[in-house]
C-alpha cells in the first residue's frame, strides 16, 4: 500500500515534470495544439503554506514517516490543483492557528476548524466542508459515565487548546461541575491520559474520538448523544483575502461536484457514523 502510494507520487512527479516540459515547447511553437489539454493541473509554481494541528485523525494526522497527511491534506491540495497552487505543511498548535493567519506566516488553515462566529470576527471562512458533532469519551472499562450529565465535582475532564471541545470542559468547570478542565496541546496526550486514568473523560469532536476508538477499541468508548458543534467545519485565510477565498470557494465546489470529495470522504472517513455527513 505505502509502495503503491510512492509509486503513484513518483508518476505524479512525471506526469508533471512532462506537462511543463510540453508548455515549454508549446511555447515556441506558431498556434499549434494547446499543450494545456494534456497537463494534470494549472499549477504555476505557486507554493501556499497551509497550517494545521496533527493529532486530528482522520483529518489531520502524521504518517509513518511523520508527513503531515489525512483528509483535509487531500482537499486541500485537490483544491490547489483545481485553481493552480501547490501546498506546503506546516504543523501548529491548534489555539496558534488563527494568530498565524493574522500574522501571515501561514496562507490557509485547515484543521477541522469550525466557523464559529468568534473566529469568523478573526479570519475569513469558506463555504463548510464538514459538519461534526461533539461526544463524551470515557476509558472502556468505565461502567459509572454514561453521559455529559454524569460527571461529577470530583472528576478531571481533559480536551485540546482552542478547541469548542476545550471551551464545554471549560464551561463545565465554571458551572462547578467538574474538578478540574485539563486543556493540553495535541489530543493525542489527552486520549493517553484518558486511557492511564489521569482523567475521567475527553471532549471532541465525534469522527476523530471514533478514529482514536478504532486504532484502541478496548480502551476508549463513547458514551452519551452527540452534541451540536458550534459550526461546520471550513477552511481559514487572513481577514480580507478575498482573492484567496474566492478561489479556495472555487477548487471546493469543483471537487466537490466532480466527485473528488466524495472519494476523499471514502479513503479517510469511511467506518465513521459520520462518514455521509453533508457536506
Ligand atoms: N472542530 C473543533 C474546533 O473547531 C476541533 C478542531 C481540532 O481539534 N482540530 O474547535
Amino acid at each position: 500500500m505505502k509502495s503503491m502510494k510512492k509509486f503513484l507520487s513518483v508518476l505524479m512527479i512525471l506526469v508533471m515534470v512532462l506537462a511543463m516540459a510540453a508548455c515549454g515547447t508549446d511555447k515556441n511553437a506558431s498556434g499549434g495544439g494547446s499543450a494545456d489539454a494534456d497537463a494534470g493541473n494549472n499549477s504555476s509554481g505557486e507554493v501556499l503554506v497551509v497550517g494545521t494541528e496533527p493529532t486530528f485523525p482522520p483529518f489531520d494526522t502524521t504518517d509513518d514517516d511523520g508527513n503531515i497527511v489525512g483528509f483535509d491534506m487531500d482537499l486541500i491540495k485537490a483544491i490547489g490543483e483545481d485553481q493552480g497552487f501547490d501546498v506546503e505543511f506546516r504543523s501548529l498548535e491548534f489555539d496558534g492557528l488563527i494568530s498565524a493567519l493574522q500574522a501571515g506566516t501561514i496562507d490557509i488553515a485547515i484543521a477541522g476548524m469550525d466557523a464559529s462566529p468568534e473566529r469568523q470576527e478573526q479570519v475569513d471562512f469558506s463555504d463548510p466542508y464538514y459538519t461534526a458533532s461533539l461526544i463524551v469519551a470515557v476509558a472502556a472499562d468505565n461502567d459509572t459515565i454514561k453521559s455529559v450529565d454524569d460527571l461529577t465535582p470530583d472528576m478531571k475532564v481533559a480536551a485540546q487548546i482552542g478547541t469548542t471541545g476545550a471551551d464545554m470542559v471549560e464551561t463545565l468547570k465554571s458551572e462547578g461541575k467538574i474538578a478540574e478542565a485539563v486543556i493540553l496541546n495535541g489530543l493525542d496526550t489527552a486520549m493517553m491520559q484518558l486511557i492511564n486514568g489521569d482523567v475521567q473523560a475527553v471532549i471532541n469532536d465525534t469522527p476523530v474520538t471514533e478514529n482514536y476508538i478504532s486504532k484502541q477499541p478496548d480502551k476508549i468508548k463513547t458514551v452519551g448523544d452527540t452534541m451540536e458543534a458550534s459550526a461546520p467545519y471550513a477552511i481559514a485565510v487572513q481577514k480580507g483575502n478575498t482573492a484567496l477565498l474566492e478561489r479556495i470557494n472555487a477548487g471546493l465546489a469543483t471537487v466537490q461536484n466532480d466527485g473528488t470529495y466524495d472519494e476523499l470522504i471514502e479513503k479517510w472517513l469511511t467506518g465513521s457514523s459520520e462518514a455521509d455527513a453533508e457536506a
